[in-house]
């Protein structure tokens, strides 16, 4: 019988290791998550992965690479999750990106087999229209496309992430799965530059439905940068457009006392 467990979020199934409940600020981005790689292609400069994961960051930016009897493992603990009746959404991924440059093998399996025991699937990306090899799977009832954005700006993306997709390319993608009436949310963390932030709600809000934004950590700016401004100012435009946002926790001490930011937005049609 599958044991659940309820965490400060959510819930999960006890014993299972390839879907999982996130914590800390991975666990606001999502209730459950799966990491089928090892390592990553897009090479940003503000990776936080290979710190936490105690990979060397030379092997980490060398590519992606498929976890060993990693389809399996999932698939066991999808029926566990399946016997507990849990239907969450599962986000791919946060150790890689399953759009990366190098290897995307175990990428639609993961997603299929998260799907075939009823979960929903989110998949947040910088990897651009990449993410279209898959478009098909996702189903607007149930299931998000994401993709993180830092700039518009072709040349600071490619200081920042230099083996990500282009800023325009990622746009793309967002748009495509609008089209096809898919849920799309943008993840405007880090900020490493608040007027490019603001910039890209300006270019994207027509085919956005969900912001989240939060700050940078371990660069110069965490600690010279206004980010109560940048939050006040984030909030009135995203407010005016009436589009969705969460601000992250690193954000909130900025926030009007009692501002409504629920953590759980409904990431569907
Ligand atoms: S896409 Fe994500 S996992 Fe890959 S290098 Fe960039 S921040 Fe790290």
């Amino acid at each position: 019988m599958a044991v659940i467990q309820l965490n400060d979020d959510g819930i999960s199934v006890k014993g299972c290791s390839h879907i999982y409940a996130p914590r800390g600020q991975a666990g606001e981005y999502s209730p459950l998550a799966a990491n089928p790689y090892r390592g990553c292609g897009h090479k940003c400069a503000y990776c936080y992965v290979p710190r936490v994961t105690k990979q060397d960051r030379g092997e980490f930016n060398a590519g992606a690479v498929a976890r060993g009897g990693y389809l399996d493992q999932l698939k066991r603990d999808a029926v566990k999750y399946q016997l507990a009746g849990i239907t969450e959404q599962v986000m791919l991924s946060f150790t890689s990106d399953v759009y990366n440059p190098t290897d995307m093998t175990l990428t639609r399996p993961s997603l299929e087999i998260i799907q075939q025991h009823g979960l929903a699937i989110c998949t947040l990306t910088k990897g651009g229209t990449r993410a279209l090899a898959d478009i098909d799977l996702f189903r607007t009832d149930r299931d998000a496309f994401a993709s993180t954005m830092t700039s518009l700006d072709d040349r600071f993306s490619q200081k920042w992430e230099s083996g990500a997709a282009l800023p325009g390319d990622r746009i793309a993608a967002l748009k495509a799965f609008h089209g096809k009436g898919i849920f799309t949310w943008v993840s405007l963390e880090p900020t490493i530059d608040v007027e490019a932030s603001l910039s890209i709600v300006d270019a994207t809000h027509e085919f956005v439905d969900l912001y989240k934004v939060g700050r940078v950590n371990y660069l110069p700016i965490t600690k010279t940068e206004d980010w109560r401004d940048y939050t006040l100012r984030m909030i009135d435009k995203l407010s005016a457009l009436g589009k969705r946002h969460y601000i992250k926790k690193d954000l909130q001490p900025f926030l009007p006392t009692g501002y409504h930011n629920p953590l759980r937005v409904p990431q569907h049609h």
